[in-house]
């Protein structure tokens, strides 16, 4: 059985980069709680209401909303998936082994960055808002300005969360809360750890030669 891949790195650190990659070369499936949670706000579900004004001040929605959403939108049966921006601390990840993943086998892989590299990475990122491809507006452009490379969209829009005054608070919560989520991963002698500062080539390479 291949085991599923559990991405950890602070926001902007790559993960979702390297999910696409995962998804159109290896046929992982991508499950990113950040996105489900987008995704409910754009559809303003009740749900999505609920959460808004969290998400958008940088602060962890309830462990238990978002493992009710997780559940409702995965199914282990035939897929190998990356699990992106979950989980974000130990209760959680305790929650993904012992009840979504139970037998199933899993690899955490944090990708380490040095945290002041973020804030530009953030502040420039751009996403497509009909098919998720990320662009960056100093190291990663579209070749078209404000056009996506993969489907042609024309709504490359910035997150609303990667503005800067809220970029700083989704550090620090990501810096108080990774630690013990590592070490969940460590002692249990499933994880590695991947220079996030290497070109996108590496960094997926060195993953491959993992699962
Ligand atoms: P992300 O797209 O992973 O950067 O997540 C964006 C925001 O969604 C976070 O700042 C949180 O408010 C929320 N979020 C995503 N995943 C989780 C999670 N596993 N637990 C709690 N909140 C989450």
């Amino acid at each position: 059985m291949k085991s599923h891949l559990i991405f950890i790195g602070a926001p902007g650190s790559g993960k979702g980069t390297q999910a696409t990659r995962f998804v159109s070369e290896k046929n992982f499936k991508h499950i990113s709680t950040g996105d489900l949670l987008r995704a409910e706000i754009a559809k303003k579900s009740e749900l999505g209401i609920e959460v808004k004004s969290v998400m958008d001040s940088g602060q962890l929605v309830s462990d238990n909303l978002v493992i009710r959403l997780l559940q409702a939108n995965i199914n282990l049966e035939d897929s190998q998936y990356i699990f992106d921006g979950y989980p974000r601390n130990i209760a959680q990840s305790m929650t993904l082994d012992g009840e979504v993943l139970k037998d199933s086998k899993s690899i955490a892989v944090y990708f380490k960055i040095d945290i002041s590299k973020l804030v530009q990475r953030l502040t420039n990122r751009r996403t497509c808002k009909d098919c998720g491809a990320i662009y960056n507006l100093v190291s990663k452009k579209p070749k078209i300005e404000g056009k996506c490379d993969q489907c042609g969209g024309t709504n490359l829009i910035q997150r609303a969360d990667d503005k800067e005054e809220v970029i700083e608070n989704r550090l620090k919560v990501f810096q108080e809360t990774v630690n013990p989520v590592l070490k969940y991963y460590q002692d249990l002698g499933r994880l590695i750890e991947v220079n996030a500062e290497e070109s996108p080539d590496v960094i997926f390479n060195m993953i491959s030669s993992k699962v």
